[in-house]
């Protein structure tokens, strides 16, 4: 049996850039805004504040949002938008859930796979990070995703040994693509 609580979709990273952090009452009405976000989807998201030396964000299932102190110390409002509004599309589109049915359904059929798991994660990563940059433009808010995975930036051996996530290059050349249909 799988145990959904095992697999979250993180985003974890180590920085030196500084900006001017966020307020705590800025990061509460960003909060406010992706629980707004999400009963539009008729989900109840929690957004809950781990202490945490890392910068890191995470969504469990039953849209459980967590996000690192770290990260609200290092980032101003428009990046933890980013980085909240994009846990927001993996708590919306249920990709915790999914993603224990893919591997459940794989396995009983016998063709489970792990790269092919790490290439469905890695779509959804893509489709997490459109969302929050299509909830951004569409309500007006300021959504600096690209900010945002700048500063996360990991070392490149990172994604190599963490295949679940694409490189912050490709994820910055598909935000960049969004707009280009519009
Ligand atoms: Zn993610």
């Amino acid at each position: 049996m799988i145990k959904k609580t095992l697999i979250a979709l993180t985003c974890i990273v180590t920085c030196a850039v500084m900006v001017q952090a966020a307020t705590p009452e800025e990061y509460n009405k960003v909060f406010n805004e992706a629980i707004g976000l999400c009963s539009v989807y008729k989900k109840k998201c929690t957004i809950e504040v781990i202490e945490h030396p890392k910068m890191w964000a995470q969504t469990g299932a039953d849209a459980r949002i967590q996000v690192s102190t770290e990260l609200l110390r290092r980032m101003n409002e428009a990046q933890v938008r980013g980085a909240i509004f994009h846990e927001v599309g993996h708590a919306v589109m249920e990709h915790v859930e999914t993603t224990s049915e893919h591997i459940a359904i794989q396995k009983l059929n016998g063709t489970f796979d792990q790269e092919k798991l790490y290439e469905y994660m890695r779509v959804n990563e893509y489709r997490a990070d459109r969302f929050a940059v299509l909830a951004g433009f569409f309500t007006f808010r300021n959504v600096d995703l690209k900010g945002a995975l700048t500063i996360l930036t990991p070392p490149e051996e990172y994604y190599n040994q963490h295949k679940t996530h694409p490189s912050t290059a490709d994820r910055i050349k598909a935000i960049d693509n969004i707009f280009r249909g519009f």
